[in-house]
């Protein structure tokens, strides 16, 4: 049995039953013949199936925050901002562009005039789903919605650290016209590798880089294509021009909002030495603000899974001793379940593994730059590239910094928020992952396209098929030269 903990107690409130390879390959037999009819709908009948599982989860919607605030420790708003609306985005968004998205695309057949060229989108099949922890029920149905729009069945295998809120998914499908079409399969590591290499079509896997790895090594024995979001230690650039009210706000809660929990927290800031001494000054007093409670009113809950503060202490001791001060911070909070101080330090430097490594915990290391060449170099070195910001009251400024970013995503004057808009495809380059969810790339994650050519004049023959003209070589060569060449001699062999 998996135990459902509430990390706000450490109390354990639940259990449910693990999944085997068996159960495993039983749950995608039965999404693999779902997806035969699924796949033969067209994409506004998805769509409508999408927008009633929507009303599902608004009507459901207080239950479900309760289900993830117990299993993850985090607040009601939070839970309620950046998971139950952001699902409802995410279904919306593909109700309501999937269909274009999905049509077929003439191409231009080039040379061959004489031919009609179009890609197809078509579902992959079955699309296995892997989850992690820290925000259960956006990362589980942000790649299973999308994979239902796009016409495929899934198998979802949430994480072994919130269990609760995979069975609240397993109630969203159980008991529609279509129950069959998203199995829920529940275990840690032995159930997702079970799912790698259960044939199913496409991985979507969401987690560290550690098990994305593993993932991708299952992944190539079958050779099934695999997405991967993946960690990230995502840096802050503040320019000397900063407007600092918004800039310290947004350092604070980019780097404390879910307890750091988030693969785009902000991680590390790089602060201009013109601004550094206020700039710190104020993010410590606007620490100092934070409510943490479990009231379900505050600001930040408990952290969710214990080991992650083990983690979170290690990079801590790691850096003090190395010469880091911490200014506010540092500890675990004194009580049940697995709480820890919003911690801010400073005299970082990138041989302390804060700097380096993804801590994933409510702290933020802060580093002085001269120059703003030096603040990205800093960003940049790094093994992650998966969110960024810069901030600056000079937007073309920030632009040009932001182009120079290596990252999948970056903020002008905030954090985090990209994911926000269900139109800009999210993910990483660097070890922060594979693919991209969100927008139209993210639909067509889970499509393969056939490209079609088809005969518009149907002639006897074509003039390369057999028997191949004696002439035709020398013909080429001059219809090659008259086509490509970029001067008259060179079009007309002189
Ligand atoms: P994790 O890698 O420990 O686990 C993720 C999932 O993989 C879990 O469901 C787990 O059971 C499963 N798993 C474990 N071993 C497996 C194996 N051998 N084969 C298949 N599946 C296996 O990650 P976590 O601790 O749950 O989540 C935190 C991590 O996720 C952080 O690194 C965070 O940055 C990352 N993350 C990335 C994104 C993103 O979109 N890029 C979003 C959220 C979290």
């Amino acid at each position: 049995m998996l135990e459902c903990v509430d990390p706000r107690t450490g109390r354990v409130v639940g259990a449910v039953p693990v999944d085997g390879p068996e159960d495993v390959a039983r749950a995608v037999a039965r999404a693999r013949e779902a997806s035969v009819a699924w796949a033969a709908t067209g994409p506004k009948e998805r769509a409508a199936h999408l927008v009633r599982i929507r009303d599902r989860i608004l009507d459901e919607a207080e239950a479900i925050v309760a289900t993830i605030c117990a299993a993850t420790g985090k607040q009601p708003a939070e839970a309620v901002t950046t998971e139950v609306t952001a699902v409802c985005e995410t279904i919306g968004y593909y109700a309501d562009h999937a269909a274009r998205w999905l049509r077929d695309q003439p191409v231009h057949p080039g040379t061959m005039v004489h031919k009609r060229a179009w890609k197809r989108y078509e579902p992959v099949g079955v699309v296995g789903v892997i989850s992690p922890w820290n925000y259960p029920f956006t990362l589980a149905m942000t790649p299973l919605v999308t994979a239902l729009a796009a016409g495929n069945a899934v198998v979802l295998k949430p994480s072994e650290v919130t269990p609760a809120v995979g069975e609240s998914i397993r109630g969203l499908f159980s008991g529609d016209e279509w129950p069959e079409l998203v199995q829920v399969v529940q275990g840690g590591g032995p159930t997702g590798e079970a799912l790698v290499r259960s044939g199913v079509d496409k991985i979507a896997f969401t987690g560290s880089g550690r098990t994305g790895r593993r993932v991708m090594a299952a992944a190539a024995d079958t050779l099934t294509p695999v997405l991967l979001e993946l960690g990230g230690k995502d840096p802050m650039i503040v320019c000397a021009d900063a407007d600092l009210d918004r800039a310290v706000r947004g350092a604070v809660w980019g780097s404390m909002q879910n307890s750091g929990q988030t693969c785009m927290s902000v991680e590390r800031v790089y602060v201009d030495e013109s601004v550094a001494d206020e700039f710190v000054r104020r993010v410590v007093d606007e620490v100092g603000r934070i409510r943490q409670d479990d009231t379900g009113t505050g600001d930040i809950g408990s952290m969710t899974f214990g080991p992650q503060v083990d983690t979170v202490e290690r990079h801590l001791a790691d850096a003090v001793a190395k010469g880091a001060r911490v200014l506010t911070g540092g500890r675990r909070v004194d009580r049940p379940g697995t709480w820890f101080e919003p911690t801010v330090l400073v005299d970082v430097d990138h041989g302390m593994e804060i700097m380096v490594e993804e801590t994933f915990g409510p702290v933020l290391p802060i580093m002085v730059t001269r120059s703003v060449d030096e603040a990205v170099d800093l960003a940049n070195d790094s093994r992650y590239g998966l969110n960024s910001s810069v901030w600056s009251a000079d937007e073309a400024a920030a632009t040009r910094i932001a182009e120079r970013l290596e990252s999948g995503n970056v903020c002008i004057n905030d954090c985090i928020v990209s994911y926000a808009v269900t139109g800009l495809p999210f993910g990483g380059v660097k070890e922060s992952g594979l693919g991209r969810v969100h927008g139209p790339e993210g639909l067509r994650e889970f499509t393969n396209v056939k490209s079609i050519l088809a005969t518009r004049w149907r002639t006897p023959r074509e003039p390369w098929w057999f028997p191949v003209p004696e002439r035709l070589a020398d013909l080429g060569i001059r219809a090659a030269r008259l086509r490509y060449g970029s001067t008259w001699r060179h079009r007309l062999g002189r």
